[in-house]
């Protein structure tokens, strides 16, 4: 069997070792005579494989113990629900940076509990986002709940390359498809949140990292279960929670640290994203990429050929060549590739050395 190199924006391609490890393990976890999928999460096993996961995710992102880590079921959309229902009480003002289709998707899910107020945006007049407004141009509310930016846009390619200073409101981020690609200062976060399927693991289960002091205001009228206390006072145990999801999780986490932590990853993903910019930028205009340089995304890069039946046949050409997933979103079009942690050099090389022959052969 020979594996592809996966370019898909999520769910991703993971490590080839943590498939491997969990492909043995399948039948009989640890000797117990059950698979992990079968356990309790009550029980000492599954216990133990969270508390790792939880420890390792720490070690990896150096979360500051003033910081609660919470392993949640679902995606990125409904954290992004969840955040104003738990931090902002009903009608309350919330910034929202505006830097691509999620920046606009979380605006939606807040938009019955909060005053959302668009600090800045890159929409520029044709839809377009390249860029990230400066941040002299913000304009913030003096009392808003936090703030919010998306620090990669999965879709149009655009990531934040620093951290905003946001003054006295807590900075939220959507880190989903960027979290752990490259040292973070945590501390200057508020809130960070990541579904798994791009950068931790499998599709199914979000995380958290959130500063505790946080988990004390009160938000509005919601349920328990969609309570960031609740579940941050169960260890993420207030129901039953994806497992299986969490183990992967746990073992992808495990693996970026054995691979020589988000030091390692910022270097292999400067490197990966610098030899598919460098493909697109010394083609002659043949491969277009037009997010601002300066703020071109390490981990997805949206680029266009000069017509459609070019990227027809660019799609299903690299397709067989074993290149997949590297159709762009249908928001933008074009063709994208996504160069996530798990993503190996050599798959960038080779997707770069298809790129090169497929020119060769229609330029
Ligand atoms: N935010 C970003 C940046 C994303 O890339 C995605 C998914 N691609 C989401 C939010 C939504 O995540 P989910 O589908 O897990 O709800």
């Amino acid at each position: 069997m020979t594996r592809a190199y996966n370019f898909s924006a999520g769910p991703a391609t993971l490590p080839e070792a943590v498939l491997r490890q969990a492909q043995a393990e399948m039948l009989d976890w640890n000797g117990t005579g059950a698979s992990i999928v079968e356990l309790s999460h009550r029980g000492a096993e599954f216990m133990a494989v969270a508390a790792q996961a939880e420890a390792d995710l720490r070690a990896l992102m150096s979360i500051p113990d003033d910081y609660a880590v919470l392993f949640l079921a679902g995606g990125a959309t409904t954290q992004q629900a969840l955040i104003a229902l738990n931090f902002a009480s009903p009608g309350q003002v919330a910034d929202y940076v505006v830097t691509g289709h999620w920046s606009k998707t979380a605006i939606r899910q807040v938009r019955p509990y909060v005053d959302v107020h668009v600090a800045a945006s890159s929409e520029e007049p044709d839809g377009g986002f390249r860029s990230i407004p400066p941040r002299a141009q913000w304009q913030l509310s003096d009392d808003a709940a936090y703030v919010h930016i998306t620090a990669n846009e999965t879709i149009h390619g655009v990531e934040f390359r620093d951290t905003p200073d946001v003054g006295a409101a807590p900075l939220f981020a959507d880190f989903s498809s960027s979290i752990a690609s490259e040292p973070v200062d945590v501390s200057k976060y508020g809130l960070i949140y990541a579904g798994a399927q791009k950068n931790l693991g499998p599709v199914g289960i979000s995380v958290l990292v959130v500063r505790r002091d946080l988990l004390e205001r009160a938000g509005q009228p919601r349920a328990d279960i969609f309570t960031y206390a609740s579940h941050a006072a169960r260890d993420s145990m207030l129901n039953t929670p994806p497992t299986w999801n969490w183990y992967l999780l746990g073992l992808t986490v495990r693996w970026m640290l054995e691979q020589g932590g988000v030091e390692e990853f910022a270097r292999r993903n400067a490197a990966k994203s610098a030899l598919v910019y460098g493909a697109i930028d010394g083609s002659g205009g043949f491969y277009r990429n037009e997010v601002a340089p300066a703020v071109r995304s390490r981990m997805n890069i949206p680029f266009f050929l000069p017509d459609d039946t070019l990227t027809t046949r660019f799609l299903s050409e690299s397709k067989a060549a074993g290149l997949l997933a590297l159709k762009g979103h249908k928001a933008v079009g074009g063709l994208r590739a996504s160069l996530y942690n798990a993503m190996p050099v050599e798959g960038a090389q080779a997707l770069v050395d298809f790129m090169a022959d497929f020119q060769r052969r229609n330029g």
